[in-house]
């Protein structure tokens, strides 16, 4: 077991002027509290806590300085460095994170200002970290200190995260079994791999997940809409939140399940398409679109890397170039007399008609060794 600690960067997305206002007025309270304790020397915690109690912050807030006052006096620190944009301090869980996949800026942030009184601002991440947020959102990491702080005109906000992952194998990549996944449209997921004879073997898929999201997703839609017409604004939102929470149960559990499949297979990589090779390919259209923001392609990959790296399993990624179009036996494109269908144009070949996902994550699975 290795420890991993990370920490995420989180851009907060134009605070209107009341929460700027309201970040600005935690900034000084704490940069006010922080040359105050420094000034007393306080050099023990129930020191600073005599200073900071005074003054108009979050526990949180409080409590971080705390800690870091006593450690400021006892390095005898250069005061000159508590300069105007010393970052604040929150001590852990003071933070928390709320995701809205549906929403164009996803993230969202309770920041604690003083002791009964939070702002929740929408937050960018950084794309490469998705998969700490969402172990992080899913209790699977661990939230350590988090420090808020404002640079030309932007405010930020840094969170650490831990968690444990499982080291890996040292088999080499050769010695893998790569198990292509295949995310779409009638199954949610899809795996399958070759056996030590080439033969695609233990196709698992997640049909009937993909069906329960298609209806939840397609419930939240209708409700929004028909709410949003009464003008129940409130209403519509903790009512999606409660089908968002549904959809992400059924995420984790199939991802949790990949994982187990994964698991089951000597030295297994897991192979998944490249998410930004199919950014760049908006020709990929609607389809493409459609699996990326309506299925929550993203959300999907980086469950599954997080959860293989807790259980050392290596993930790779693949260009996803025609996955779904090309027969996996001959290689020759194909079309979809039906939608889970994958039909060979190829006469000479002997595949005719097979199940569609699984076509693509053969294909997906094959990639990883060319
Ligand atoms: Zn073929």
């Amino acid at each position: 077991m290795t420890e991993l600690t990370k920490t995420l960067e989180l851009k907060l997305v134009d605070p209107n002027v009341h929460k700027r206002q309201k970040l600005r007025e935690t900034r000084d309270a704490y940069q006010q509290a922080l040359q105050a304790a420094f000034a007393a020397g306080c050099d023990t915690q129930s020191a600073a806590n005599d200073v900071v109690v005074e003054y108009d912050l979050s526990g949180y807030a409080k409590n971080a300085l705390k800690k870091y006052v006593p450690q400021l006096c006892g390095n005898s620190y250069d005061a000159d460095k508590l300069h105007d944009d010393h970052p604040v301090r929150f001590t852990n869980e003071g933070l928390q994170l709320d995701h809205q996949p549906q929403n164009a800026i996803e993230w969202y942030v309770k920041i604690p200002h003083h002791e009964d009184y939070h702002l929740w601002i929408p937050a960018r991440a950084n794309p490469e970290q998705r998969e700490w947020l969402e172990s992080l959102y899913a209790d699977d990491a661990e939230m350590g200190e988090s420090r808020l702080f404002e640079r030309d005109g932007t405010w930020y906000l840094h969170v650490t995260a831990t968690r444990a992952v499982e080291d890996q194998s040292t088999a080499s990549a050769d010695e893998r079994t790569p198990i292509g996944v295949d995310i779409g449209e009638a199954s949610l997921v899809t795996v399958c791999h070759r056996d030590e004879r080439g033969s695609p073997v233990r196709p698992q898929l997640w049909a009937d997940d993909g069906k329960a999201v298609r209806r939840l997703r397609k419930t939240y839609f209708t409700a929004k809409r028909r709410l949003q017409q009464r003008g129940s604004e409130r209403i519509a939102e903790s009512y999606g939140d409660a089908l968002w929470d549904q959809i992400d149960d059924v995420f984790h559990r199939v991802t949790r399940e990949v994982v187990k499949y994964a698991k089951s297979v000597e030295n297994p990589v897991l192979v998944l398409e490249d998410l930004t090779y199919i950014r760049e390919n908006m020709d990929y259209g609607e389809y493409m679109n459609r699996r990326l923001h309506g299925w929550g392609f993203a959300k999907l990959h980086a469950q599954i890397r997080y959860k293989a790296a807790e259980k050392g399993i290596p993930v790779e990624t693949v260009n996803p170039r025609n996955t779904s179009k090309a027969c996996h036996a001959c290689g020759e494109h194909g079309y979809r007399p039906r939608q889970a269908t994958f039909r060979c144009s190829n006469d000479g070949c002997w595949v005719g008609e097979y199940q569609a996902d699984v076509n693509g994550a053969i294909n997906i699975t094959d990639r990883y060794r060319s």
